[in-house]
């Protein structure tokens, strides 16, 4: 359930069954009030627990306010309509150029991790890739793909990275000052 709120913009309510009477609040990642409540809580109830603890929350809690909301999202829109356009063709280029074969293309954005590689061949990138320096985002690619051969961060596994990017320490050491999260 979403509640409009004039002061904290979209609320997001979670019902929880694990929750015994009273409500938690947290922040979520798009800087959007979350409340946590009973199961049994109805709209009426949540926007009351909403004013009783106004001003706690606002001294609290790092809200983004209605606008910056927007403006988050819109970004996040931009972001992936990029990564749309980029990150499979870019992971296409590289397994074409060195010879790999994979069977899917993901793109996701949650979690902490730039990429991953399955076993049943799908490699995932995160679509804040396109935040990062193009190096950086050829390295992940270049990552995922050698896991298609090494499904483990084995000595053979660098070395793979490694033929295709001699700087993989210094990238992997990079990508660290930057985080996945939109
Ligand atoms: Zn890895």
């Amino acid at each position: 359930m979403i509640i409009q709120d004039k002061e904290f913009g979209e609320v997001i309510v979670r019902k929880n069954s694990l929750m015994r009477g009273g409500v938690r609040f947290t922040v979520s990642t798009s800087g959007r009030l979350a409340m946590s409540v009973p199961t049994y809580t109805s709209e009426f109830l949540a926007k009351r627990f909403l004013n009783s603890n106004r001003e706690a929350i606002r001294t609290k809690l790092p809200i983004r306010n209605p606008d910056e909301q927007r403006a988050r999202d819109y970004q996040k829109k931009i972001l992936i309509k990029k990564a749309k356009e980029y990150l499979p063709y870019r992971l296409e280029y590289y397994a074409k150029l060195y010879g790999y074969s994979y069977e899917k293309c993901r793109l996701t954005h949650a979690g902490t991790r730039w990429g991953s590689c399955s076993s049943n061949r799908t490699i995932s990138l995160n679509i804040g890739l396109m935040k990062v320096p193009e190096v950086l985002r050829d390295y992940v690619i270049l990552h995922e793909l050698a896991h298609l051969n090494h499904m483990d961060h084995s000595k053979d596994f660098w070395a793979e990275v490694s033929l295709h990017d001699k700087n993989y320490k210094i990238h992997e050491k990079k990508l660290k000052m930057f985080s996945p999260g939109l």
